[in-house]
């Protein structure tokens, strides 16, 4: 750990040679360089008590290859996460992410999780108060190119990124979005019932009001109509769905 910060010290002090002039004062490139140690330091520290927990036997079920239960096309946003969904989620969920959940850019992991890896699961998850979609919500032309062209993967309407009601029918109508290309690109899977496809909103904020953290179904095959929905989850899970919030 210690060479690894001599390391980087180095790398930032060759860098800032190199770097254009720019307005920043002293302060402000030690404060930002602090920011970087902290990252680094939080993943090699973190990976470091990793390996201390985890003894071989933990690694053995993951050598010779993966199983996972799931496919998962979720936001990159760093307040979702797969302990939302899954306490022990190594070797159980393949999980794609990208900002707004959007399959088009990774069509290819995706046919991968659920043509390869033959996952009987493939969840869309999106979440409260999503930035991407917020930002699709507006004009984004200023954005970079690489930015704008997954913002325009998204198709949400225009309106008030700040209304939280606005927002969540958006938040919606992007898995909703992304679910018709799921449908499309898995007719066949989906016509064998080889595959099902769900779209949730994981809500980390309450803005459904069934509870912190609830995952709240919106979407099962292409579906929105609730008892369609429930049919689906009946016939998928064995057990009940009282404690499954399908928003009606
Ligand atoms: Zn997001």
């Amino acid at each position: 750990m210690f060479y690894l910060r001599i390391l980087l010290v180095a790398i930032m002090l060759v860098n800032s040679a190199y770097a254009k002039p720019s307005k920043k004062t002293h302060a402000d490139n030690a404060g930002e360089q602090r920011k970087i140690i902290v990252a680094v330091d939080h993943v090699l520290d973190a990976n470091r008590d990793f390996v201390k927990r985890h003894s071989k036997s933990y690694f053995l079920p993951f050598i010779k290859g993966q199983t996972p239960k799931a496919t998962v096309l979720g936001c990159a946003d760093s307040r979702v996460h797969s302990h939302a969904i899954d306490p022990h989620p190594d070797g159980d969920l393949f999980f794609v992410r990208n900002i707004g959940n959007q399959i088009v850019p990774v069509r290819g992991s995706i046919e991968y999780g659920v043509r390869h890896l033959h996952t009987p699961l493939l969840l869309v998850l999106g979440h409260t108060m999503c930035g991407a979609v917020r930002a699709a919500m507006q004009s984004y032309s200023e954005m970079s190119p690489a930015i704008k062209t997954e913002l325009d993967n998204m198709h949400v309407p225009h309106g008030d990124p700040d209304n939280v009601s606005l927002v969540l029918d958006s938040v919606e109508h992007n898995i909703n979005h992304q679910i018709d290309e799921a449908m499309n690109l898995f007719a066949d899977e989906l016509k064998q019932q080889k595959l099902i496809v769900i779209g949730a909103v994981y809500d980390f904020r309450n803005d459904y009001h069934q509870g912190y953290g609830r995952l709240v179904i919106i979407n099962v095959n292409g579906s929105n109509d609730v008892v369609k929905i429930k049919e689906s989850l009946s016939f998928s899970r064995k057990k009940s769905l009282n404690d499954v919030f399908i928003k009606k």
